[in-house]
């Protein structure tokens, strides 16, 4: 043993199982306190004045604190839940609590980062060791076979090297019982409302598909289902470009951006399910997508707040529109071009949207309206109830073509997509009732109708339903 009473600080780290932070606190510490800090700051409102930690997110996070809050019960302590900057109620809970180690997650991206060195300074200053660890990834940065700063900025070049040169990791499993510092006199912290954190509750929508829970167990319950019960992993591959329903991915997003789940524990979960059902490209395509991850992961770190910026790691020269009525309604979902409009909705109304309908809305954004890719990415972390900073930047400035595409022109072509993924409509058809008369594929291009059609469906277009923002010929373009 090393320390005496070591705090374990919780970010995106939500678990007990594979959590090499917790792990090691019990390993080195003869007693631990668990804590979450609820940082003010992560419920700021935004530049574009959106909060920055939506409704659906906030719900989801504060249904992940609860359920460590209820593992560590189990295991005979407790989980202090704290609200403050992390830098300060965390060194004043050191000094109260008479700590002298604090261990957390490393982040990697800058707004995090400050807020580690900060703690790290006034822990310094008090005499109090801090060590941090890296736990996000599928591969540790410290098992790459280049250093971050060199990650190749092509994902094939960089998957290709780690999938030859890298291993991934053992998982750490569950502790069993923990040493919970008792005789700690300060009050375990009740978990806030999302009115008392300023936001409204999320309304049940009928239409919603995405039935998630915060916490550890409901993502172990989520693999449970979709590897064994359903069996779904060994056609992955073929289901994953798909729209409705809960089943055609695996939805494990918003875990893994809390950490609700480790994706080493995915990956485990899939070799265990080669193993024993099935090895096909599937099963390899979740880790495939899981280094897409990663690859973000190292990109962000490398490339520091460029990320965040209009120029984006390409350096190109912004040209961006800025058009606020256009950016609204592609917000609310009333461009007038209904696979992105269904797309919005369903963003809007539940918090989540397939992959598929993320690249062709932030294609649309970018390429059909021209406007601040940025913008876009900042409406995506308020609203994304499985926002991860490195994935949604990464991926945004990779559509905004400021990123590392190698590929010059990232164009969705609208109804292409549309006859490839939603070839009678149904999708649209949920999401626009005010067109779900309009039959079959015409759904996509009702402006296409005779007026006498439109009268016989009962639909005014620009009335019920707007005309188009961009002119269709440029939706036409190849
Ligand atoms: C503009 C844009 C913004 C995005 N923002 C986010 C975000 O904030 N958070 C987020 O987790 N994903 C983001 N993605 C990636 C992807 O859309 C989601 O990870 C995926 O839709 C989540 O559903 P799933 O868990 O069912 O995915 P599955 O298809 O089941 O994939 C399994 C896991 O692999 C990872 N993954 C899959 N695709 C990608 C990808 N393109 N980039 C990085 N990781 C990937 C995710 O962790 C995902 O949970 C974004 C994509 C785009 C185009």
């Amino acid at each position: 043993m090393k320390y005496n009473r070591v705090l374990v600080w919780f970010r995106n780290d939500l678990r007990v199982s594979d959590n090499e932070t917790l792990s090691k606190a019990i390993q080195l510490g003869k007693e631990i306190i668990p804590v979450y800090v609820l940082d003010p700051r992560q419920f700021d409102t935004m530049e574009i004045g959106l909060p920055k930690t939506g409704k659906f997110r906030a719900q989801f996070l504060l249904e992940s604190i609860k359920d460590l809050r209820e593992s560590f019960q189990e295991l005979g302590g407790e989980l202090l839940i704290l609200q403050g900057k992390p830098e300060e109620a965390l060194a004043d809970l050191a000094s109260k609590a008479t700590a002298d180690a604090i261990f957390f997650s490393k982040e990697v991206t800058s707004e995090e980062r400050k807020v580690e060195a900060a703690l790290e300074k006034a822990a310094f200053a008090m005499g109090i060791p801090t060590e941090s660890f890296w736990q996000s990834t599928l591969y540790h940065k410290d098992d790459l076979p280049f250093p971050v700063g060199q990650t190749p900025e092509v994902f094939t070049h960089f998957r290709k090297e780690v999938e030859k040169l890298s291993k991934v990791r053992r998982i750490y499993p569950s502790p069993s019982r923990i040493n919970y510092a008792k005789d700690v006199d300060i009050s375990s912290g009740d978990i806030p409302t999302l009115k008392e954190l300023g936001l409204e509750e999320p309304k049940p929508e009928s239409k919603s598909w995405m039935k998630v829970k915060g916490g550890e167990r409901s993502a172990f319950g989520r693999l449970q289902s979709y590897f064994w019960e359903k069996d779904l992993l060994k056609s992955y591959k073929e289901t994953r470009n798909g729209l409705i329903g809960m089943d055609y991915s695996s939805k494990f997003s918003p875990w893994l951006a809390l950490g609700c789940i480790s994706p080493r524990t995915i990956f485990e979960e899939v070799k265990k399910y080669e193993r024993q059902r099935k090895k096909n490209n599937s099963t390899y395509w979740l880790i495939f997508e899981l280094i897409w991850r990663d690859y973000f992961r190292f990109i962000a770190q490398k490339h520091g707040d460029k990320i965040f910026h209009v120029e984006g790691i390409k350096n190109q020269v912004d040209s961006w529109r800025r058009d606020r009525s256009q950016f609204e309604a592609w917000v609310e979902g009333k461009t007038g071009v209904p696979f992105i409009d269904a797309n919005m909705r369903e963003l809007k109304a539940t918090g989540f949207m397939s992959n598929r309908g993320r690249q062709l809305v932030a294609s649309f954004l970018v390429n059909d309206l021209g406007i601040d890719w940025t913008w876009g990415a900042s409406y995506f972390e308020s609203q994304l109830i499985d926002y991860d900073v490195c994935s949604n930047w990464g991926n945004w400035m990779y559509v905004g073509g400021v990123g590392n595409d190698p590929r010059e022109n990232r164009y969705f072509n609208i109804l292409r997509q549309a006859k490839n993924y939603d070839p009678n409509g149904d999708y649209v058809r949920i999401w626009i009732p005010e067109l779900a008369a309009v039959p079959g594929f015409s759904i996509h291009q009702p402006w296409e109708l005779y007026s006498k059609q439109l009268r016989e469906l009962k639909i005014q277009l620009g009335h019920t339903y707007p005309q188009p923002l961009v002119r269709i010929s440029s939706l036409e373009r190849a």
